[in-house]
């Protein structure tokens, strides 16, 4: 016998997946070959449905906002009791992969560096169990969502209708975790991952000759004064308490090789991070002072515009402590992490968490890698430890 991951775990339910870990791993190697990005996951889809009829489960319904997948499970005992929703992201990163598996990306500039390929494949996994078993009273919606990478594929099922046509009582997502041992989970009972919205600055100046400034207006020289001055709206105008970021991540002006040239305008994108809404109100009103009256104190003119992404994920309470005490069954108190710093990274289920409760959780894999990263590659001996513990919430939610 190999000893992997799931031999060290004495949960049933593991027990019941880790026979079928070979299939798994070929489905999820067969995903990271094929990685698709947001709304294009055309084939990722028809790898996903084919696999949930395959595996027995009620019903598959296709093109859920767009390229999105929902399958149906009902448990074994009556209907009425309830129903609960897991959510797998499917997309892939505009990433060329430098990691040179066998099963590595055969799409040039595209690779699964956020482990997407494994959720999917977790979520497979859970439902096989979950269709076999039906150890539950109620309903089980599987959610293959697109476009969790800044698409907003979450928002996209959501205003496709996925809560009137597959209503769920309550949601529950996993992300895989590099700087969590292997088979851990860690979650908040509040705050997970941060709000982001994205904005763009336009500085318009005058052109003219370089030797002449006089009669030019130089757009550079006032975006240097409104970087250092948006550097200053965090650390003055927020509660050392709060958190919020503002990144500028792109400037572009000017011609390359033009030395004498006064360019016209100029252009800055960024980004900004927040947890409380009066944190995103303060930094958007903010930013906005500081861009329009520093470019008008050198004559120059800023246009802004801002624009909403995602809103921060927060755990309800209530679902947030029934995925500890799954957690805790299936993988063991010492592999449970809670009262985390939560991140400021985002993350789009954060628009399910606004219409349900539900909660999110990190599954560690113990990978030396950073997610994003082009080595990046999921643990597969992780594999039954995630779809263990969607299979384990159903049960723990939907008991009879
Ligand atoms: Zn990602
Ligand atoms: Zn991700």
């Amino acid at each position: 016998m190999s000893n992997t991951l799931a031999d060290q775990f004495s949960h049933p339910i593991i027990a019941a997946i880790a026979p079928f870990q070979a299939e798994y791993v070929a489905i999820r190697r067969d995903l990271h070959a094929h990685p698709e990005l947001g709304f294009e996951e055309v084939r990722t889809a028809n790898v996903v449905a084919d696999a949930l009829v395959r595996f027995g489960v009620d019903e598959v319904h296709r093109g859920v906002g767009r390229t999105g997948v929902v399958g149906v499970i009902r448990g074994s005992g009556p209907p009425g009791n309830g129903a609960v929703g897991l959510r797998a992201d499917m997309d892939a990163l505009p990433i060329q992969e430098e990691a040179q598996p066998p099963y590595r990306s055969t799409v040039p500039g595209k690779m699964h560096g956020c482990g997407h390929d494994g959720h999917t494949t977790m979520l497979l996994a859970a439902a096989r169990y979950l269709a076999q078993t039906r150890r539950f009273n109620g309903t089980v919606y599987l959610y293959f969502q697109p476009g969790e990478e800044g698409h907003a594929g979450a928002r996209a099922m959501i205003e496709d209708g996925l809560f009137e046509r597959f209503p769920a009582d309550a949601v529950y997502a996993l992300h895989n975790w590099p700087s969590l041992p292997a088979g851990a989970v860690g979650l908040n009972r509040g705050s997970m991952m941060a709000g982001i919205d994205r904005f763009s600055l336009r500085i318009f100046g005058r052109g003219g000759h370089g030797g002449h400034p006089q009669h030019t207006i130089d757009p550079i020289t006032a975006a240097a004064q409104i970087v250092m001055g948006i550097q200053s709206i965090v650390p003055r105008n927020l509660s050392p308490f709060d958190s919020g970021v503002i990144g500028l991540h792109h400037i572009e002006a000017g011609t390359k090789g033009a030395l004498s040239i006064v360019p016209d305008s100029l252009s800055i994108s960024g980004m900004v991070k927040w947890y409380r809404r009066e944190v995103q109100e303060v930094l958007e009103r903010r930013l906005r002072q500081v861009c329009e009256n520093g470019a008008a104190s050198f004559d120059a003119r800023a246009e802004l515009s801002y624009e909403a992404l995602y809103p921060p994920t927060v755990n309800s309470p209530d679902e947030a402590r029934l995925v500890e005490n799954v957690a805790r069954a299936i993988v063991g108190e010492e592999r449970v992490f809670l009262d985390l710093e939560p991140s400021m990274g985002s993350e789009d289920f954060s628009f399910m968490l606004l219409e349900r409760p539900g909660a999110y959780f990190r599954l560690g894999t113990g990978n030396p890698t950073p997610l994003h990263n082009p080595s990046y590659d999921f643990n597969d001996e992780i594999i039954p430890v995630g779809a263990a513990v969607f299979a384990g919430i159903v049960e723990e939610q939907l008991r009879g």
